[in-house]
């Protein structure tokens, strides 16, 4: 048999309830004229997250800052379908946005072999989300 060391695999476990959920965190967001709302369930506090910040176009031009999670860690309460997309480039990224106030919530892949079961969510359509005690990881994007 082989040893199980402790694992360091930061993937969440879905639908598994942790007994330890100390660390977890759940917000609460949407976009500005709140048609669309969701919960995210993070594994660990929001400050003690690494956030991308990409100099690609699509994240200078949306202000992007994304937090990746699996999708059962996200729920929508409204609007994921009243959702407006956008894709451009490869087209397997779709990058959600409220067709009423303009906000860019989320994206996601529809490619399955890309990120399958994944969102990104933009941290910026967090409630009351205080952007300067965050922590960002430089991500060039623009170069790929
Ligand atoms: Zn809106």
């Amino acid at each position: 048999m082989s040893s199980n060391a402790p694992s360091t695999q930061e993937t969440p476990t879905p639908d598994t309830p942790t007994q330890d959920a100390s660390t977890q965190a759940t917000h609460q967001g949407g976009c500005h004229c709140a048609r669309i709302r969701f919960t995210a369930t993070l594994p660990d506090a929001l400050t003690s997250t690494q956030l991308t910040d990409c100099n690609c176009s699509i994240c200078v031009k949306n202000g992007y800052h994304f937090l990746y999670l699996p999708n059962s860690s996200v729920t929508f309460i409204r609007g994921e379908h009243e959702a407006k997309k956008y894709f451009f480039h490869k087209q397997r990224i779709a990058h959600y946005f409220c067709a009423e106030c303009g906000t860019s919530v989320w994206a996601e892949s529809v490619d399955p072999e890309f990120y399958a079961g994944w969102k990104a969510l933009n941290v910026r359509a967090f409630d009351d989300v205080d952007m300067s005690v965050l922590k960002f990881e430089k991500v060039d994007g623009k170069s790929h």
